[in-house]
């Protein structure tokens, strides 16, 4: 019985729902079509719009563009297509001797109709992304993304209004009223990316249908520099995983922790290779993105008048035109734990620097807080680095690098608890959307028929030895 409003959404989803067995029911080759259309569309017929919205939105480089909007998502179609028929086939599983005369394989399904809400950081990859993996599974889809980065949307609108039909796949753009409205529809699975507030508020909504949810989340993901790290290497590789996107990426290392033997080399290091990327005014560089709009811009801005007043050492930058909502790549030392910087997740250029003397207490200070989307360290030491991966919990790890671990589609992405629930990219992906269905199929005989009452001791015996054997 349906108890949700008669509106356009609700329309929209029935549409959806009458169709989902079609869609559901589309060979390997059909939906190989589908992603080969949106690997076209994203290649050649939208990217140059797709660079210009995002330049339009928050003046993210060309290159940037290309390199963490199009291509992850041309690489997941790539990586899906290579696999698709294997998981679209029977996945056999063997037989126990107790079940002799049948045989069992999973199939998988689609779930149904499925909702995706996307944030504005990542607009095009954090939208399409898990679109591929609910095409490939055969799922319908509706799609909200933020209303944060119009000029991402429009191009995505048009997009997907040239390839699909809406009773396949829809493209719905507005505000929270917007979402609140979807939510409240009986969606066979939500995929929601954005910030831990708002995926309660999904769970929740979610909770109503017993809807199954994807939530990646976010989160304060701490860098770890010990004193084997190759501090040269280190700093650079910090600057390109804290920087691009201009600190607006829910794996960016948020917080780092430096061994307090390297902390001066660290930081004359860091200053030296920041003003190598950005020059000495990153304003003027073009390789260096804006806040998406004024309500970050200020929350920002916020997190820095609530250093200057614990006066905390602003060490490197700390100038911003709100105009322009541009924020300096900044460096403060020592941020005491009660400050804004250190209470959220700062989603920003902004880089607290914390040091330490034994790694015990790093791992209790992560311990104390809310799980880790991403945890990284720097160090030559295998020890050390055993004991980090040993001693904490967190959605992903990468060593002696950021950012990367999200770039291989053989490792599920995704947090724990408040960092998320769920994985995405590859067959992790592809799982999320599709309900594994088992399936027993009884041959002939079957062993449990001889099981059926009355029991007689001569059934009991053969329990017995059931028990006993198999
Ligand atoms: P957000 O949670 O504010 O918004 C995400 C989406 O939810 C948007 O489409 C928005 O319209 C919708 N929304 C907002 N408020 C809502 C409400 N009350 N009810 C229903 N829907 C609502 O997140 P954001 O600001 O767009 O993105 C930043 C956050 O996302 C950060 O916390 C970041 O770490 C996280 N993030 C996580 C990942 C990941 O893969 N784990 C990736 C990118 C961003």
């Amino acid at each position: 019985m349906k108890d949700y409003t008669d509106n356009m959404h609700a329309a929209l989803f029935e549409s959806q729902k009458s169709n989902q067995f079609k869609v559901g029911n589309t060979s390997y080759k059909a939906r190989v079509k589908k992603l080969n259309a949106l690997k076209k569309a994203l290649e050649v017929d939208f990217k140059q719009e797709i660079r210009e919205a995002l330049y339009k939105d928050f003046r993210k480089p060309h290159l940037e563009t290309d390199l963490t909007e199009i291509y992850p998502v041309i690489d997941e179609i790539k990586f899906v297509k290579g696999q698709l028929k294997s998981w679209l086939g029977r996945q056999k599983v063997d037989t126990p001797i107790a079940l002799l005369g049948s045989s069992s394989w999973i199939k998988n399904e689609p779930k149904g109709v499925c909702l995706i809400i996307s944030p504005w950081n990542f607009p095009i990859n954090l939208t399409l992304g898990p679109l591929v993996s609910a095409i490939a599974a055969g799922n319908t889809v509706i799609i909200k993304p933020s209303e944060m980065t119009p000029n991402a949307s429009n191009v995505m609108s048009k997009m997907i209004t040239a390839i699909f039909n809406t009773d396949e796949v829809a493209l719905v753009q507005g505000e929270v009223e917007t979402s609140t409205e979807l939510l409240k529809l009986p969606f066979n699975h939500i995929f929601f990316t954005g910030s831990p507030q708002v995926g309660k508020i999904v769970m929740k909504a979610a909770s109503k249908h017993l809807s199954s949810v994807t939530l990646e989340l976010g989160g304060k993901s701490p860098v770890i520099v010990d004193d084997t790290a190759d501090i040269a290497r280190a700093v650079k590789r910090i600057i390109f995983g804290k920087f691009v996107n201009c600190g607006q990426t829910c794996i960016a290392p948020d917080y780092v922790f430096v061994h307090q033997s390297v902390k001066d080399t660290f930081l004359k290091t860091f200053k030296e290779s920041l003003t190598e990327h950005y020059g000495s005014n990153p304003s003027t560089s073009e390789s260096y993105a804006r806040i998406v709009n004024q309500k970050h811009f200020k929350r920002l801005s916020g997190y820095l008048d609530d250093a200057k007043v614990r006066n905390l050492e602003i060490v490197h930058g700390g100038a911003s035109e709100e105009k322009q909502n541009y924020i300096e790549p900044t460096l403060v030392l020592d941020p005491t734990d009660d400050s804004d910087l250190m209470q959220n997740e700062i989603f920003g250029p902004i880089l607290p620097i914390k040091s330490f003397s034994k790694l015990e207490d790093v791992a209790s200070y992560i311990n104390e807080r809310e799980k880790p989307l991403a945890l990284y360290m720097f160090s030559k030491h295998k020890k050390n680095v055993q004991f980090m991966i040993n001693n904490t919990r967190a959605g992903g790890t990468c060593i002696n690098h950021n950012l990367l671990q999200y770039l291989n589609h053989n490792l599920p992405f995704g947090g724990s608890n408040h960092s998320g629930i769920g994985k995405s990219h590859g067959y992790f992906g592809f799982l999320e959307f599709t309900n594994q269905r088992s399936i027993l199929k009884q041959h002939t005989f079957g062993a449990v028929d001889l099981l059926t009452p009355p029991y007689t001791s001569f059934k009991q015996k053969l329990v017995d030895l059931t028990l006993k054997w198999f």
